[in-house]
């Protein structure tokens, strides 16, 4: 993969495809800024070496030109992160010529999404050069971030390379025994990645609502629990595999939320009327046990609904394991991260990846539509 190293910026207009895609509130302002915050080391490394920039990102899920979905505030926030003024080119055909210009989401344009190549065209036009900072994005290809990389001499930005390295570490030479925690609701998109690391795991910690699946596969009483159907026949396949740990012990609650009835469950059946909400502190002792003996730890999910302070002891119990671990820590998937940083621990690992569905993505299948569109436009080069 070519990086900032390898490409000649000096004087030149670089396309940036950055990953500027925070939430915002009602009120059109950031609530968490880490994703700008993430790109500046490319950004600053850039315009010392004389670049002039033109910053590409997309922002939610623009149907048309919804102003809520304008980038306008990202730029602003940038303007003062860097100390510099980000013009906001509201239209690709009338795009100033100055040293530090963000276009407007690029989802705005009707060909992003489907990876047009004439609207790849009219961003390499704007260009040099292209640098993809975007890690978030890359599981995606885009005209942005993966059309656009064929067409301009090419590098990845720090960040990208950053992630790259850190989560193909895992995958290629990681320090023994190889950890996975795996927890959090969004299941038949985890699927994938423990089959992975069914393969390159020393073991798999499961927790969340993807304990379910298993447990209904394995004929146990799950309540009302927060169980994806289309997990059922995946995880009964996983189910037998000793690398697999499940939950001994579990903590329910009547409904999801804070002031609910709350009971710690001696076992993993779940009666009805409850859900099960967390593991249980003989789990979350157990998994820490292991996390603590590891040589590398990849944590993707919380172990229960940590949102609620009457569920969030397995998961805090298991990020202290981590932030405590003397093995190489790494944290994926958004709620993970916000899960870490609630507990004030998101400095105690080594790293915080910048995407969820990325991370999962590139150790699932090792590649990423944004990273081989790198690789290729390097090789022709
Ligand atoms: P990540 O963003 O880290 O990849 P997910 O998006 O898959 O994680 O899942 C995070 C969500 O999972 C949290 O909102 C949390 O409340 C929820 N969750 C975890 N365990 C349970 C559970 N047992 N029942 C219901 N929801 C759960
Ligand atoms: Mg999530």
């Amino acid at each position: 993969m070519r990086t900032l190293d390898d490409l000649d910026v000096d004087g030149k207009r670089v396309l940036v495809r950055v990953d500027f895609n925070v939430p915002l509130d009602g009120e059109q302002h950031i609530t968490d800024d880490a994703r700008i915050r993430a790109a500046l080391p490319t950004l600053r490394e850039l315009r010392e070496k004389n670049a002039r920039l033109v910053l590409a990102a997309h922002l939610g899920r623009p149907k048309d030109r919804e102003p809520e979905f304008s980038l306008r505030p990202v730029a602003e926030r940038l303007s003062e992160l860097l100390g510099a003024d980000v013009e906001l080119a509201e239209s690709l055909d009338d795009v100033p010529d100055g040293d530090l210009v963000m276009l407007e989401n690029v989802r705005y344009e009707k060909g992003e999404t489907k990876n047009d190549p004439e609207l790849a065209k009219r961003y390499a036009a704007l260009a040099d050069v292209y640098v993809n900072d975007a890690f978030g994005a890359a599981h995606r290809a885009h005209a942005s971030t993966e059309a656009v990389a064929r067409l301009l001499p090419s590098a990845a930005g720090r960040l990208l390379e950053r992630e790259v390295t850190t989560l193909r570490g895992i995958l290629d030479d990681p320090k023994r025994p190889l950890v996975a925690v795996v927890g959090g609701a969004k299941v038949t998109d985890k699927i994938g990645v423990l089959e992975a690391f069914l393969e390159r795991a020393d073991a798999i910690l499961i927790g969340g609502a993807m304990c379910f699946p298993f447990f209904k596969a394995q004929g146990h009483d799950i309540g009302d629990s927060l169980c994806e159907q289309d997990g059922i026949e995946p995880a009964r396949k996983l189910a037998g595999q000793d690398k697999i740990a499940l939950p001994e012990d579990l903590v329910a609650g009547r409904e999801f939320k804070a002031d609910t009835e709350r009971r710690e469950l001696d076992g993993i059946d779940v009666p009805d009327g409850w859900m099960g909400l967390d593991v249980g502190a003989a789990t979350a002792e157990r998994y820490a046990g292991v996390i603590a003996q590891a040589g590398t730890v990849f944590w993707n999910g919380p172990m229960g609904a940590f949102e609620l302070e009457p569920f969030a002891a397995g998961t805090r119990r298991v990020a202290e394991a981590i932030a405590a671990a003397p093995g190489t820590t790494v944290v994926g998937g958004g709620d993970s991260a916000a899960a870490l940083a609630e507990f004030g621990l998101d400095d105690d690992v080594d790293h915080v990846s910048t995407g969820g569905g990325a991370s999962l993505e590139l150790l699932e299948l090792g590649d990423l539509p944004g990273l081989a569109a790198l690789r290729e436009a390097a090789a022709r080069a």
